[in-house]
């Protein structure tokens, strides 16, 4: 297989479009099991972490107990995003409204999970749940965003077409700030430097560049990171970065080269390292590994 190097005869550029109402719809079957379906920056950022994690994940597909801290964020970023619906349709929502949505979705959430969410023990939820909503107070106290800044986008669900022969690229961005500055939500137990968080998410931010300039045939105007920090007193991290550059885009083409190729050669080699630590699958692995 050839090395890809640019968006190839690109879909004509359309306006970005938004999901419909949050939990009224779904527009793409996200539990589609075909690798080569689609490419997304979870399945490349997978993939470029340990491609034996990738074969747990999204080959064999093994269901595991939700981490804790993944529930958090889950919990955390469908706030934010009610938060931005409200202000994109111009009937912004109280603190009080917001807060029983995160205590409502929370319980249905934990219902819905196919396993109990892990707590290490009793009450260690109802810390949790109240620790969230601390950040998410946090956050709309220091948000760098004017309550009057009317969204450009809210979980803006995208598509695009990198050519004959390739998946699409697929992805939802949490934000489009006017102008078409992408803001990206984390939530995280301690800040990260500027540069390490680009770093970290370099391969993310060029899929949402990519997938933006490729649906509305603009440039974005930059990325933002927004960290609500899971400190005993919550802290909010504002990074702000440049558009994406040619190097971070033809390393993505490079990257998407290597996880078709790879799937292909189905080169499910273990990646060991610190990540480890926070692997679902690291008993399995050591098993397989004869250790
Ligand atoms: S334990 Fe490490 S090497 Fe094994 S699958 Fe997980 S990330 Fe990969």
């Amino acid at each position: 297989m050839s090395a890809v190097h640019g968006i190839a005869d690109p879909s004509p550029p359309a306006a970005i479009r938004l999901l419909p109402d949050p939990g009224t719809g779904q527009l793409v079957d996200r539990s589609e099991p075909d690798l080569l379906r689609y490419l997304s920056a979870s399945r490349l950022k997978c993939w470029q972490t340990c491609r034996r994690q990738f074969y747990f994940r999204y080959v064999a597909r093994l269901v595991v107990p939700t981490a804790p801290a993944l529930f958090i964020g889950r919990q955390i970023h469908e706030v934010l995003c009610r938060w931005n619906w409200a202000k994109w349709k111009e009937e912004p929502l109280i603190r009080e409204q917001l807060r029983d949505f995160l205590f409502q979705q929370w319980e249905e959430e934990t219902a819905a999970e196919p396993f109990p969410i892990p707590w290490k023990q009793p009450g260690d939820e109802i810390i949790a749940r109240d620790q969230a909503w601390a950040m998410l107070e946090t956050y709309f106290d220091q948000c760098p965003v004017s309550p009057e800044e009317k969204p450009e986008g809210v979980e803006v669900e995208v598509e695009c077409s990198l050519g004959d022969g390739i998946p699409p690229l697929y992805g939802i961005i949490d934000l489009v700030r006017p102008g078409g500055r992408i803001v990206d939500y984390k939530s995280a137990a301690r800040s990260p430097g500027e540069e390490m968080a680009a770093h970290q998410h370099a391969t993310q931010l060029a899929v949402y560049g990519l997938i933006y300039r490729g649906t509305t045939g603009t440039q974005e105007t930059g990325f933002e990171l927004h960290h609500l920090i899971k400190t005993k007193v919550p802290k909010v991290i504002i990074s702000t970065y440049g558009p994406m550059s040619a190097a971070m885009e033809s390393e993505l083409f490079f990257l998407i080269d290597d996880y078709l190729e790879g799937i292909a050669r189905e080169a499910w080699v273990p990646s060991p390292g610190q990540h480890c630590a926070w692997c679902d699958h690291l008993a399995l692995c050591r098993k397989r590994s004869g250790m």
